[in-house]
């Protein structure tokens, strides 16, 4: 089955997360447990934390179906001692959320080394903040998720994902989101068919399926191999209808969190639906498309 979501608003809380979700025909659902643009961030109230779970019991969602997403601020591989040190910290601060919140999994980008250090060195740094992190915490999976390759930002080959998590120590605590947009900017073309089989094989042989945890679903306004992260609607980019159908028909996306990040969160009930309608096995060509919107969210 698959468990088809969106990264949804905590506005007033986060226990507005899975209401948000429910309101839009999700199974799934992704959320920011802090502010994901500031360093600090107020506690969250027990009292919050509760009224979460019990939505989230009442509206059957499932912590292995939550995909926190982490702040943009923290870099697990910044070259800067300094950083690094707040970094980890705040890593380890978003941790504790997840298990105040009953949550199991935490995505993150994995880092950048800004031209200030060597790709080698960036992803080893990458491995020891997560052995940390590991080490010093209990119950929740870091969840690597792969990237567009903009800037100095790394993960955006399965070969450097896989040299991340090979260093891992416990690998039963690591896990990979494959963000569709970035993985095609990063120059893996899945819009035809054999581009999809292509790189999902490669997928497979350079990181493996069991390491896949969760998936972020977004067509992208640029083209492959251009390293530019920008989302689009579902259908409205480069990506293509066809890629959603093959994706949504792929039996190894089963049972793992889908979640949208497209920049038009009025039409995410839509988009969800049409995806659950492709999953049944309609075709993208007998389809309506979600209604077109301009949207500006960004993620
Ligand atoms: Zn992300
Ligand atoms: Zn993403």
């Amino acid at each position: 089955m698959k468990y088809i979501g969106a990264h949804v608003s905590t506005s007033g809380g986060v226990s507005n997360a899975p209401v948000n979700a429910a309101e839009i025909g999700a199974r799934s659902f992704a959320l920011f447990t802090r502010n994901p643009s500031r360093w600090r961030s107020p506690v969250i109230k027990d009292k919050e934390a509760e009224a979460f779970k019990e939505n989230c019991a009442r509206l059957s969602y499932d912590a292995s179906k939550i995909l926190p997403h982490d702040s943009y601020l923290i870099n697990l591989g910044a070259p800067d001692a300094e950083k690094l040190k707040m970094s980890r910290e705040a890593f380890m601060d978003e941790i504790s959320r997840c298990r105040q919140l009953g949550l199991t999994l935490l995505n993150f980008h994995p880092g950048s080394h800004l031209r200030e250090s060597s790709v080698e060195d960036c992803l080893r740094v990458i491995s020891e903040s997560i052995n940390l992190a590991l080490e010093n915490s209990e119950g929740v999976k870091a969840v690597i998720e792969t990237t567009a390759g903009q800037g100095s930002n790394l993960g955006y080959t399965f070969e450097q994902i896989a040299e991340i998590i090979d260093r891992v120590e416990d690998k039963s605590r690591v896990g990979v989101c494959v963000d569709t947009c970035h993985t095609f900017a990063a120059g893996y073309d899945m819009s035809t068919r054999e581009g999809y089989d292509k790189t999902w094989d490669d997928f497979g042989r350079t990181i493996g399926f069991k390491y896949l945890s969760a998936l972020h679903l977004n067509d992208s306004k640029k083209g492959a191999g251009q390293k530019v992260d920008r989302h689009a609607s579902l259908g409205r980019g480069t990506l293509g209808v066809k890629f959603f159908e093959m994706l949504m028909q792929d039996d190894r996306m089963n049972n793992i969190p889908i979640i949208l990040e497209t920049p038009a969160p009025e039409i995410w009930k839509d988009e969800i639906e049409w995806l659950y309608s492709l999953a049944g096995g309609a075709s993208a060509d007998s389809l309506l498309l979600p209604p077109e919107v301009e949207g500006k969210g960004s993620l």
